[in-house]
């Protein structure tokens, strides 16, 4: 295979992936004793760190909804999260993502239950290697899930792409710089509802219908895994209770 190829004639990625394969994920719930909910995920090379605190009074009280929770998220990527050091503090690729993260996360919290409220996610890339805004909005939902919050659904995320012509999902930061094509998407799990779609690059009409049709399959696949880290934290007797709040249809 020559350097520049990112698929190889049996069409194998440079990681070793076929087409539809993610990348190694792990994920961990209940990983911090001060927030009120938490989770560490580990996504091929990323990683990241989540917590959540709230739902909570929000001030200044000129700010709050009489009517329902707002929820805020918080997406940082460290200094020290990428080869290059990358320039600490606020950016707008960091203020962009950390506002399409809360959409895509108020469209499955239960709001009205928490009227004047303001719940915090804090999103932590301590490692960055292409797709964290998906894998930091999958760990988000997990978070939200952990600290008991009420949702209509858990959040799986997941991007999907084109390389030398071919869709592909789940792409890595090589891939990222040099494919045709990244699509980030995330969806309700229960109705295939797109919470979260940007795309970069260019595809045509059939290549984004293959494109949306594998990455749907593969949240679906994130998703397996996310009730997986749930469920491995509770005990049977919570994931009943667990049932009933998040994973029935509602
Ligand atoms: P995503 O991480 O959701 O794919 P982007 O497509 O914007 O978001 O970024 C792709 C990757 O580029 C990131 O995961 C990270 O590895 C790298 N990257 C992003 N911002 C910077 C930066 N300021 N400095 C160095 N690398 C960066």
């Amino acid at each position: 295979m020559t350097d520049n190829k990112l698929i190889d004639e049996n069409g194998i990625r440079k990681d070793g992936r076929k087409a539809d394969t993610l990348r190694p994920i792990s994920m961990q719930v209940g990983v911090l004793k001060r927030a009120d909910g938490s989770s560490y995920v580990e996504w091929g090379k990323n990683k990241i760190l989540v917590g959540v605190y709230g739902p909570k009074e929000l001030h200044p009280r000129y700010k709050q909804d009489a009517t329902k929770a707002q929820v805020r998220c918080y997406y940082r990527m460290a200094s020290f999260s990428v080869s290059d050091r990358k320039r600490p503090g606020p950016s707008r690729r960091a203020q962009e993502i950390s506002k399409i993260v809360s959409e895509a996360l108020e469209s499955v919290v239960i709001a009205e239950n928490f009227p004047r409220t303001v719940i915090d996610v804090f999103i932590e890339i301590l490692e960055a290697d292409a797709g964290t805004r998906c894998a930091g909005l999958t760990a988000a939902s997990l978070a939200l899930a952990d600290a008991g919050i009420p949702m209509r659904c858990l959040v799986p995320s997941c991007a999907v792409g084109k390389i030398d012509g071919q869709i592909v999902v789940d792409l890595m930061k090589e891939e990222d710089n040099i494919g045709d094509a990244d699509l980030p998407l995330a969806i309700h799990p229960k109705t295939d509802d797109i919470v979260l779609m940007q795309m970069d690059g260019n595809m045509t009409q059939e290549e984004l219908l293959r494109a949306l049709e594998m990455g749907v399959k593969a949240c679906h696949q994130v998703h397996d895994l996310q009730r997986e880290a749930l469920r491995s934290s509770y005990t049977d007797a919570d994931m009943d209770d667990f049932e009933e709040v998040v994973m029935d249809d509602q």
